[in-house]
């Protein structure tokens, strides 16, 4: 996974930053997402690693090669600094793009937003120049505790994201337990399958106890700054529409307690399962938005693990099947008159950039270290030439021939 460039010691005393080395995980797993997002060098899925590393001692990380080495010699050590010197130039390079717009050289202007698990990243994401948070990842609020926390606890923390955007959108993602994110004090009962399993809105609806008390909580954050509501996993009609009962009851009851909470806050939707994406149609007109989940739409697009590094070279975001899916949720929506954005990985990667801008998606959402080099990428491509490339890209009957295209 991306980047950057590291040389850490397992006990922490870096002579650059942390770094992160894992055994298992893909590029998509919850631990390289967060690693991403919090600006942490980590290359995963390193098979052995743990065994051939002593405590105490160095090893260098570049994550943006995947590279990583178990205790450099001093010559190499020298290159390994190098490289963070050059790393550490380039990075002071996004706060002066952060200014600029995300416009194409045609005129053509995107949003481009970041991807939060912490209230306190909001901040941070503001000042790479995101213009909103497509995705805040709640379930990490519920992580790393022994209980749940209270509606107050939940109101506090969403409150802080609402303002550090404001006026900017903030779309807030109901729970996404189960898949890779277990919550022990809820005893979920280990499955054969996680990810096909009872994770996500599916769990969410099946405790209406905890979900109302997140939608209470979203709904009062709302009166503080621009907010909006997303499920995850969404695999039918009928799914959107019990989450939207659940979302009445919760105002009845916050009326009820005669507690202030916004009107109109939108209701959206992440398109990350096949189901979501071929009913897109469908699903269109019960939401207000769209937001591609790329993480998961490939893996069960591919029934590739997103996480099992030995099937990572099926786990293709250039798939042909995936670009098709893509291509008709964006259109769908833009039919049906609501945005359409997209907050998997796949929005952070300049590589598709083009392809992306060319398949017609307005808001891209990745995690904040990613926003200088899309901006860029939209900053030096043409709106013309994308819909040529994404038109060219959709006749291809590989992953591998769409890349090819896209590196030419
Ligand atoms: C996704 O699936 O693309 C996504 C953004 O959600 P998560 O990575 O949290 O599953
Ligand atoms: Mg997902």
């Amino acid at each position: 996974m991306r980047p950057p460039i590291s040389v850490t010691r397992p006990n922490n005393r870096s002579l650059g930053k942390r770094g992160l080395v894992t055994e298992i995980g893909g590029r998509t797993s919850h631990v390289a997402i967060m690693a991403r997002s919090l600006g942490i060098p980590a290359v995963v899925g390193v098979k052995g690693i743990a065994r051939r590393v002593q405590s105490g001692d160095v090893v260098a990380v570049d994550g943006s090669s995947g590279e990583v080495a178990v205790r450099p010699d001093a010559g190499e050590l020298a290159k390994w600094r190098q490289r963070l010197q050059q790393h550490e130039a380039a990075k002071n390079g996004r706060y002066v793009l952060a200014v600029l717009p995300a416009i194409t050289t045609d005129g053509h202007e995107v949003s481009l937003w970041a991807n939060i698990g912490h209230p306190a990243e909001a901040k941070i994401a503001r000042e790479l120049g995101a213009e909103g948070v497509g995705l805040f990842r709640t379930e990490f609020l519920y992580m790393g505790r022994d209980r749940l926390p209270s509606e107050e606890e939940q109101l506090a923390v969403y409150r802080q994201a609402a303002e550090h955007m404001a006026p900017y959108p903030v779309i807030i993602r109901t729970l996404d337990i189960g898949g890779d994110k277990d919550l022990p004090y809820l005893g979920l009962a280990r499955e054969a399958n996680p990810f096909l399993g009872w994770r996500a809105l599916r769990y969410s609806l099946s405790r209406p106890d905890i979900f109302r008390t997140q939608l209470k909580a979203i709904l009062r954050a709302g009166v503080y700054g621009n907010i909006k509501i997303m499920f995850p996993l969404v695999v039918s009609v009928e799914e959107i529409r019990q989450a939207k009962e659940q979302l009445a009851l919760a105002q009845a009851e916050l009326d009820e307690r005669g507690l202030p909470w916004a009107e109109n806050v939108p209701v959206g939707i992440m398109v990350e399962t096949p189901a979501a994406a071929i009913l897109a149609d469908q699903l269109a007109y019960e939401v207000d938005f769209f937001s591609i989940g790329s993480n998961d739409l490939i893996q069960y697009t591919l029934a590739a693990d997103r996480q099992n590094e030995k099937v990572s070279l099926i786990y293709d975001p250039f798939h042909p099947a995936v670009l098709r899916l893509i291509r008709g949720t964006i259109a769908a929506g833009h039919k049906a008159g609501i945005e359409v954005g997209m907050c998997g990985e796949l929005a952070g990667d300049p590589l598709a950039t083009p392809l992306l801008l060319g398949l017609g998606l307005g808001e891209f959402s990745m995690a904040a270290p990613s926003l200088a080099a899309i901006k860029e990428k939209t900053r030096t491509s043409s709106l013309r030439a994308a819909t040529k490339l994404a038109q060219q890209a959709l006749d291809l009957s590989s992953g591998e021939d769409v890349r090819v295209l896209l590196l030419n």
